[in-house]
C-alpha cells in the first residue's frame, strides 16, 4: 500500500505518518528527514539541500525525485510506504506515478491535512523535535509539552527546534506550499484517491484522531 501525506507545513503530516507506521506497520519515509540527516552529516547532498531549506524553499525536483526513486528500491518499503512530504510539486507527483507504475504499483491513498494558518504558525514556532534521528518524536511547548522540559519522553534525547521553524521561514514555506504543492489537491482529487481531514484544536480533531480513523478504515 502506498500512502501519500499532503498538507502545509505544521498540519501534522509527520505525526499522523508515524502513528500510521506504528499502527499499520508500513514504513514512513520523510524527505525532510532524509535532507536533515544529510545536512547533519554535511554530505554533498546536505550542503546543497541546506541552501534551499534554510530559506524555506523547496529542494529542486531532480534532486528530490532521485532520492525517492532510490529509496523506493529498498527492501523495507516493498510491502508498503507512507510518503511524508513527497510529492510537493506536480512534476514530483507525475514522476512518482511513473516510478510506481514500472513496479506495478500506484498511490492508494492521499491524506490531505488542513489547518488554519494562524494555528500552523503557532504550532511551528512552538514545535520541538527529538534530536535522535531514529526516534523523531515531535512535541509542542504549549499544546503537547514533554514531561521534562527539553528532553524527549520517548527516548530521553535532547529536544531541539528545527532551524527552519521560525516565523519568517514558515511564511515562505506556506507561500511556497500554496503555489507549488496545493495544485496536488486537484491532481489527486481527479484520481479519486484524496481524503481531506481538518486537523485543528478548534474542532478538537488532532493528528491522533485522524490516524485512528484512517487505521479503522484500512482494517475494515
Ligand atoms: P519537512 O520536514 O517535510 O517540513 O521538509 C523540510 C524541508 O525540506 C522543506 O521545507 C523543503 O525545503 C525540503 N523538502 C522536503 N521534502 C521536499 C520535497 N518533496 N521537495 C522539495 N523539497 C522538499
Amino acid at each position: 500500500m502506498v500512502i501519500v501525506m499532503l498538507g502545509a507545513p505544521g498540519t501534522g503530516k509527520g505525526t499522523v505518518a508515524s502513528l500510521l507506521e506504528e499502527k499499520v506497520g508500513i514504513k514512513q519515509v520523510s524527505t525532510g528527514d532524509i535532507f536533515r540527516k544529510n545536512i547533519k552529516e554535511q554530505t554533498e547532498l546536505g550542503k546543497i539541500a541546506e541552501e534551499y531549506i534554510s530559506k524555506g524553499n523547496l529542494v529542486p525536483d531532480d534532486i528530490t525525485i532521485g532520492i525517492v526513486k532510490n529509496r523506493l528500491e529498498e527492501d523495507d518499503v516493498q510491502s508498503g510506504i507512507i510518503l511524508d512530504g513527497f510529492p510537493r510539486t506536480v512534476k514530483q507527483a507525475e514522476e512518482l506515478d511513473k516510478i510506481l507504475d514500472e513496479k506495478g504499483k500506484k498511490v492508494d491513498m492521499v491524506l490531505n491535512l488542513t489547518t488554519p494558518e494562524e494555528e500552523i504558525i503557532e504550532r511551528i514556532v512552538n514545535r520541538r523535535v527529538c534530536s535522535n534521528q531514529e526516534c523523531k518524536a515531535v512535541f509542542n511547548v504549549t499544546i503537547n509539552p514533554s514531561k521534562v522540559e527539553g528532553i524527549c519522553d520517548k527516548c530521553g534525547s535532547e529536544l531541539v527546534q528545527r532551524k527552519d521553524d521560525n516565523v519568517e521561514t514558515v511564511k515562505t514555506r506556506i507561500h511556497n506550499y500554496m503555489e507549488q504543492t496545493n495544485p496536488l489537491v486537484k491532481y489527486y482529487e481527479s484520481k479519486g484517491i484524496l481524503r481531506t481531514e481538518l486537523v485543528s484544536k478548534t474542532t478538537n480533531h488532532l493528528g491522533e484522531d485522524v490516524a485512528n480513523e484512517v487505521v479503522a478504515d484500512i482494517k475494515k
